[in-house]
């Protein structure tokens, strides 16, 4: 059962199904607490805890969730060596005053009569949504269902995943949810990489290698921001990270930040995203320009 008055202790609330979750919900808004929440697929960081944190400024309480979403892997994909550490990320939340993990089985999230997809055009359209055709639909249903069971006030997501942030406020704005999605930025490495669940996979080596990305991200931006040659800056960053030793380079484009259409001597507000492997890893960043 849920602890009623869980936004006067340390102790996190464990959440494993709807009923559960409406209870504790219910018993803050009665308490008239306003409610922040943070989805997250475990295997949590640093940048997960900034979420956190962020949230708990914003709100009376707070509400993560770890569900791994099938629906957002292709079958070639990761899903099944996704790193899941319950245990730990229980106690990382408990550490920065996190309120309740809910943590929604498979079975409560897609039932097997489940028919339903939530589709963003728009800023899902190319980057990610090239590369992972099923990845935005999977995300915003998701995404979607577990706004409709927490009901929370304000939504947290990283800067990390730039067009999933942007995907997410469009739909929250086209389907009228009443909750405030708020993005922030990227929590790194001292060297510079992006955190990510998926770093645990690099080898020592690929580890020292994966910082590159955001090397010739910044070496792009230098080029923009002096009026240089961007398509040639673009390509010399591809062929950099391929002789560090990077396989394929899947994107890096220049895009208008809010609309993310690709970026015209007109666009004044970009974004520079990128997404290459290193080794059997995805890595995937970007910066404002
Ligand atoms: P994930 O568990 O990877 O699905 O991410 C859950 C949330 O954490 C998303 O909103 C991500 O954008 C965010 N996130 C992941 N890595 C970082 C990071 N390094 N800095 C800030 N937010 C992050």
């Amino acid at each position: 059962m849920p602890v009623s008055d869980a936004a006067t202790h340390d102790r996190l609330v464990h959440l494993r199904d709807i009923a559960d979750l409406r209870q504790t919900v219910a018993g803050y808004r009665k308490r008239g607490l306003t409610v922040g929440f943070v989805p997250t697929m475990g295997a949590l960081h640093e940048g997960h805890l900034a979420l956190v944190r962020h949230a708990k400024t914003l709100c009376d309480v707070v509400i993560a969730s770890v569900f791994v979403n099938p629906k957002q892997f292709a079958p070639h994909e990761d899903f099944g060596r996704y790193p899941r550490q319950e245990a730990q990320d229980a106690q990382l939340l408990e550490s920065v005053g996190c309120d309740a993990i809910y943590l929604p089985g498979a079975d409560i999230m897609y039932p097997p009569i489940f028919a339903s997809t939530v589709h963003v055009d728009g800023p899902a359209l190319g980057l990610e949504g090239a590369f992972r055709p099923q990845f935005f639909d999977g995300v915003a249903t998701v995404v979607l269902k577990l706004f409709n069971q927490v009901q929370p006030d304000v939504a947290v997501f990283g800067e990390k995943d730039y067009q999933q942030l942007q995907v997410i406020k469009t739909f929250a704005r086209d389907l009228d949810l009443p909750v405030q999605v708020v993005g922030l930025p990227t929590v790194r490495e001292a060297d510079g990489l992006a955190l990510s669940s998926r770093n645990a996979y690099l080898s020592a080596e690929e580890r020292q290698t994966a910082t590159r990305l955001i090397a010739e991200l910044n070496a792009v931006a230098d080029t923009v921001r002096q009026k240089g040659d961007v398509e040639a800056a673009l390509e010399t960053a591809k062929t950099r990270l391929t002789s560090a030793g990077f396989g394929p380079v899947d994107y890096i484009e220049l895009r208008d930040a809010d609309t993310l259409a690709p970026a015209d001597a007109q666009t004044t507000h970009l974004r520079l995203l990128a997404a290459a492997w290193l080794g059997k890893t995805r890595l995937i960043d970007n910066i404002a320009v």
